[in-house]
């Protein structure tokens, strides 16, 4: 993981601070941006929103 994903704290759609089991990071698809994603918003299949680019995913 680089640096940049690290610091990612907060489901990018909800804004819940990650600190609960199960969360994900990941690096924006399209530019590399860190993205944060809850186990509530991943259970539910709540859409992400890059916050940098504005790139959407499932
Ligand atoms: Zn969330
Ligand atoms: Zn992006």
């Amino acid at each position: 993981m680089s640096d940049k994903l690290m610091q990612v704290d907060k489901c990018v759609t909800c804004s819940v601070k990650l600190v609960e089991r199960g969360f994900v990071r990941f690096p924006c698809p399209n530019c590399g941006e860190g993205i944060g994603r809850c186990v509530s918003c991943r259970n539910q299949g709540n859409a992400y929103v890059c916050p940098s680019c504005g790139f959407g995913g499932p």
